[in-house]
């Protein structure tokens, strides 16, 4: 058996004549640049959101980065980052020149620690050298972090919340969705993401007017009024027509594969709950499921074996961002431990909608047949 880690092909294979026409279209049209179909696109995932501005763009990557240049981050800035994340998080904080704070994780949900953001901004604040502006938390794996008690921690300091929802776009949050959580949002349509395009893609959302003006522009070179008026400096950061257009029949199709991977989830939790410490799902929350991710002991030996059995694991992360050499100079005296000893024993099971329901048994069986022979 050949069991993928995600399967695109599968849903391409279901939506084929769709997403071929969509792209025949934009040909006939040639309108290859901010085409009618990215503004489509875009009032579509506002509805779908119920966030008031949704600005599409070239990846995740410059959705974070085009948000810190909206707030006019840079030297001298304090960026909070939890440091068990994807580099991309870090890495913009480091282009507009600005200096991320690592903060540890929750080791349950693999989300940024609260108590430790607190005490690293008084830190900040006591040590005088940055100024702290920007909260960039992670909504790891696909699910919302407690935006209620970052709001509640930042309230009285005036910094701003950026999320970095790349991996949790159709998430939500006490009703809310993904989008509408921080005063910006940034996701991505990255191919494995929960929502993908067949590309690089992403959106900055948000619900601030002069936000979202700032960032219209920023994608386009910073232009004011008119094309050759720049009015600050921006980005090359446009989606692709040819991009949105595919997007669309997939945006269709989201809402059933959301409730499919929430299945699967259900499946692998029941099974696998007493046999190794399953993803922490709490109330009011729902996550995207962008990964299912365990944490186990003996972990190499674990992966060695399922892979012998066709069943591929992927270990996101295998070391946290201030342990990497191009960070390390940021990490604190006492770095962040709990992202240290999670590193170590988080594993990621295969997680898309288009699983058959005797994959996720021999998966299970197998898991659970391995697991029991280690311990
Ligand atoms: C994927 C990802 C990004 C970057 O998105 P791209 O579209 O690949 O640029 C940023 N942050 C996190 C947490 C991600 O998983």
């Amino acid at each position: 058996m050949k069991i993928p880690f995600v399967d695109l092909k599968t849903q391409y294979l279901n939506i084929k004549d769709e997403v071929d026409l969509a792209a025949q279209k934009v040909h006939e049209h040639g309108c290859y640049i901010m085409g009618p179909e990215v503004s489509e696109l875009e009032s579509q995932l506002a509805n779908y959101t119920n966030c008031k501005h949704v600005i599409t763009v070239s990846s995740g990557t410059d959705a974070l980065l085009a948000i810190l240049l909206s707030q006019n981050v840079g030297k001298g800035d304090a960026v909070f980052i939890p440091s068990f994340t994807f580099t991309a998080t870090a890495e913009v904080v480091m282009l507009i020149g600005a200096e991320p704070v690592f903060v540890d994780i929750d080791p349950q949900t693999f989300n940024i620690d609260i108590n430790d953001l607190s005490e690293k901004i008084e830190f900040i604040k006591q040590e005088g050298r940055l100024n702290p502006k920007i909260i960039m938390p992670v909504d790891l794996f696909g699910l919302p972090v407690d935006y209620d008690a970052i709001k509640k921690l930042v309230e009285d300091e005036g910094l701003f919340i950026l999320a970095d929802a790349a991996q949790s776009f159709g998430g939500s949050y006490k009703e809310k969705k993904v989008g509408t959580l921080a005063d910006a949002t940034a996701t991505s349509f990255f191919p494995a993401k929960p929502l993908g395009c067949y590309g690089d893609g992403g959106a900055v959302l948000t619900n601030n007017d002069d936000c979202a003006e700032i960032i219209r522009s920023i994608r386009l070179h910073g232009k004011g009024s008119s094309k050759y008026e720049i009015e600050r400096v921006g980005l090359n950061a446009r989606l692709d027509t040819i991009q949105a257009a595919m997007m669309l029949p997939k945006l269709k199709i989201f809402p059933e594969e959301l409730e499919k991977r929430e299945e699967l989830a259900r499946y692998y939790d029941e099974r696998l709950k007493e046999f190794v410490m399953i993803p922490k799902r709490i109330n009011g929350n729902t996550s995207a499921w962008a990964q299912y991710t365990i944490l186990v002991k003996n972990r190499e030996h674990l992966s060695k074996s399922l892979k012998e059995k066709g069943i591929p694991t992927a270990v996101y992360y295998p070391r946290p961002i201030h342990k990497q050499k191009a960070y390390k100079k940021f990490a604190s005296k006492e770095g962040c431990p709990v992202s240290e000893r999670i590193s170590n024993e988080v594993l990621s099971l295969p997680m898309h909608p288009y699983m058959e329901k005797n994959t996720a048994k021999y998966i299970c069986d197998e898991l659970i047949n391995a697991v029991t022979k280690l311990s």
